[in-house]
């Protein structure tokens, strides 16, 4: 049962070499071809490769390697097929690419080669992620390991599926609008969008690069906090991540929040939110309030424009970063009679229509004539919503909202009706827009049938050490994460 463990579980055992890291990546391998035909969270994995980086990582641990110089030593942990880890395929979900392999290893990547992980694996997502269901893969769709009827959420469901199933430790994900935070909160696990700027994004396939952010997927908040200081600082091969310390997140970990200020939006208690997921995140609130927090209602009144306004921003940076892929520089090629011809063919058979429908509504939002009244309004009301959050964040330390409206819907239920699907986001996407943090951690389940509810707390810009704290300490007081999956 090793790939039940958590990772400061796991890393115990192998500094205590009780295990090795070629058990655990077996472990690992074991559990994908028992489970992953019903979950079908990966889309590829390179076995020959997960077991030589194990044994490198076992022959480290008989020459004396400690966890203080590498904290993930020997983990099996995944990644979304965005990112970039050499030598292996990228598609991003999309056709597209073609055979694309990897000609270098994303930052994240190195961070966590050199903090002694397996990293090992293609997770599904929604084809450039672009989606809240994964639905949009290209491939196919990944099913939620609490009910194979429904979806895993999106865009990152095959990392929160792959939790979920215990098929890693740990995966490796992208939120440019709560795709961390909303499959996280839908399959039971623990989700983090880092501030922008906190992780470098060399390496990670461009959706719309002011908001995207690269974050784990974990078992529980104390291995969060692990992942995420192991993949933050500053990269010289990205300008916009910053200079910020990095910091030992679990140091501050003490189980009470007395003296913290936790503040409770009022816009946030929507018509349309479920009954269920509303009750439970009531429940977190009061008891993050018995912890010794004290809860503060605050206003945060431009959200109600968030979705329009991210609806905007999104697709409009996507229609300039997705312009690279035309048939000649990247992955597949469908011929024409000249280059025009050539372009169009590709990109028409090469993209999907979620993907195809971003870019015309960014292009036409781009164009001009439509560029003041669409770009440059939504970008003035970005603003606003970032000047909301900080002059909440004045008041208090964290905000804390539920993560989705409801729990994990039916496969099919939403796919034909692309606004409904946008409506998923409504609690995500402000988070990115304000360019601060957030996690999604386990807060309850429905009743029948079971499945997870999320409760998002969001933190002032670099404060991950707050959010981890308060979330550690709401973890520790329920245990809610301690629940298995049918398919765990
Ligand atoms: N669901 C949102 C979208 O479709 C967010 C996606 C994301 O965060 N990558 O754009």
């Amino acid at each position: 049962m090793l790939h039940r463990l958590t990772i400061s579980e796991l890393t115990a055992r192998i500094e205590k070499r009780e295990c090795t890291s070629r058990e655990a990546t077996r472990a690992c391998l074991d559990q994908i071809r028992r489970v992953d035909g019903q979950v079908k969270a990966f889309l590829s994995f390179d076995e020959a490769d997960a077991l030589a980086q194990a044994d490198a990582a076992d022959a480290l641990v008989r020459g004396g390697a400690t966890l203080a110089a590498k904290p993930l030593l020997g983990v099996p942990i995944a990644l979304k097929d965005v990112l970039a880890h050499k030598g292996q395929p990228l598609n991003c979900a999309s056709k597209i690419l073609g055979n694309f392999i990897s000609p270098y290893d994303a930052t994240v990547v190195t961070k966590l080669k050199e903090a002694g992980a397996v990293v090992f694996g293609r997770l599904n997502m929604d084809e450039f992620a672009m989606g809240s269901s994964t639905e949009n893969s290209a491939f196919f769709t990944t099913l939620n390991p609490w009910d194979t009827t429904r979806i895993p959420g999106g865009s990152s469901g095959g990392c929160a599926a792959a939790v979920a199933a215990h098929e890693a430790f740990a995966t490796i994900g992208s939120d440019t609008g709560g795709s961390i935070r909303q499959p996280a909160a839908l399959c039971g696990c623990v989700g983090v969008k880092p501030t922008y700027g906190r992780v470098s994004r060399f390496g990670l396939t461009a959706f719309a690069s002011s908001l995207d952010q690269i974050g784990p997927f974990t078992k529980d908040v104390a291995d969060a906090a692990l992942v995420t200081q192991v993949l933050s600082g500053h990269d010289p091969m990205d300008s916009t991540s910053m200079r910020e310390p990095v910091v030992d997140y679990r140091a501050g970990f003490d189980g009470d929040l007395k003296g913290l200020r936790i503040g409770l939006p009022k816009e946030y208690m929507i018509g349309g939110l479920d009954p269920e997921v509303d009750a439970s995140v009531r429940q977190a609130v009061e008891q993050l309030r018995k912890l010794g927090a004290e809860i503060v209602e605050v206003s945060l009144p431009h959200t109600e424009y968030a979705a329009a306004t991210y609806y905007i921003i999104a697709p409009a940076e996507a229609s300039a970063n997705l312009a690279r892929f035309d048939g000649i520089r990247y992955g597949a090629r469908v011929d024409g009679a000249d280059p025009f011809e050539l372009n169009s063919r590709t990109r028409g058979e090469g993209f999907g229509p979620e993907v195809k429908r971003r870019i015309m509504l960014g292009t036409y939002v781009l164009s001009s004539g439509y560029y003041d009244a669409y770009y440059i309004r939504a970008q003035k009301v970005r603003t606003l919503i970032r000047n909301d959050f900080l002059k909440a964040f004045e008041q208090v330390d964290v905000i804390v909202t539920p993560t989705t409206p409801s729990a994990a819907f039916k496969v099919g239920e939403k796919s034909d009706d692309p606004l409904q699907m946008y409506l998923c986001d409504v609690f995500t996407i402000s988070c990115n827009l304000a360019g601060i943090c957030g996690i999604s951690i386990p807060c309850g389940f429905t009743a029948s049938p079971k499945l997870p509810i999320g409760l998002q707390l969001l933190g002032k810009p670099f404060g991950e050490d707050t959010l981890f704290r308060v979330a550690h300490a709401y973890e520790q007081s329920t245990g809610w994460h301690r629940e298995f999956s049918p398919l765990a």
